[in-house]
């Protein structure tokens, strides 16, 4: 470690320091919570929100949904919802939209 005695120069580099560290810091905390994400998408995935059992698809009125094989949970993906309700329920979109479940998302 060079010896420095102008205090400028110190307070340079210790800015040019702290600046390095809180990057480093940052980007450290972006790849640990893509990490952090990807695992949890790979303990859960295709597994049951209630109970943890495996969730299977299963075509139900034209449209492919995920139920549970051990206590029958279904799992709809965005968007269907609105299919299974139809043209005729408004009353279940108002329910997806106050969701934001919306297609308009
Ligand atoms: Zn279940």
């Amino acid at each position: 470690m060079p010896h420095r005695n102008n205090p400028e120069e110190e307070e340079y580099f210790a800015r040019l320091d702290a600046e390095k560290k809180a990057a480093l810091r940052k980007r450290l905390n972006v790849e640990h919570a893509a990490q952090a994400a990807e695992e949890r998408k790979e303990r859960h995935f295709m597994h049951c929100g209630k109970c943890g059992g495996p969730m299977a698809p299963k075509l139900f009125k034209g449209v492919e949904v995920d139920v549970c094989g051990d206590c029958g949970a279904v799992l709809l993906d965005p968007g269907e919802l609105e299919q299974l309700a139809g043209e005729e329920s408004h009353g279940l979109e108002n329910l997806a939209a106050f969701f934001g479940l919306s297609k308009d998302d």
